[in-house]
């Protein structure tokens, strides 16, 4: 068996990490090098290495992530259009993934340029 990833040791509690929010499938927590005011992290429970390996039997962990992201951003204060977020997936090295489990960045509190470098 590969080792925990440390989303993985986020999520079973063995590094501290304040959560953002947490249902069956899914935790969040704040990104520990925030790219804008608001950046966090929503991963699933169940180890996803990325997300072009989900399987079918992911549908709803995948749509979990989502859901989340949208009460994060209202309990954040930027879900209201005016204000707004971004919600991206790094998929491997030319996608900038560095973190072999899957997430969800949600960054906000800032005009956030596109497209992205
Ligand atoms: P990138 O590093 O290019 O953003 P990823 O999409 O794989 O690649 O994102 C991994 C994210 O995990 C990074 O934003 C990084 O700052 C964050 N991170 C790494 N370790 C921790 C940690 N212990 N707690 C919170 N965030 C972390």
């Amino acid at each position: 068996m590969s080792e925990k990833t440390i989303f993985q040791k986020i999520v079973d509690r063995e590094i501290p990490a304040p959560l953002v929010y947490e249902d069956d499938l899914v935790a969040a927590f704040n990104d520990i090098t925030p790219q804008a005011p608001i950046h966090v992290l929503i991963v699933p429970k169940k180890v996803i290495p990325r997300v072009g390996e989900a399987e079918a039997d992911d549908q709803a962990t995948l749509g979990a992530l989502l859901l989340a992201a949208g009460k994060i951003a209202e309990k954040l204060g930027v879900k209201d259009r005016d204000k707004g977020f971004r919600l991206v997936i790094n998929h491997g090295k030319d996608g900038g993934e560095t973190v072999p489990h899957l997430h969800v960045h949600l960054l906000a509190g800032r005009d956030l340029a596109w497209p992205p470098g």
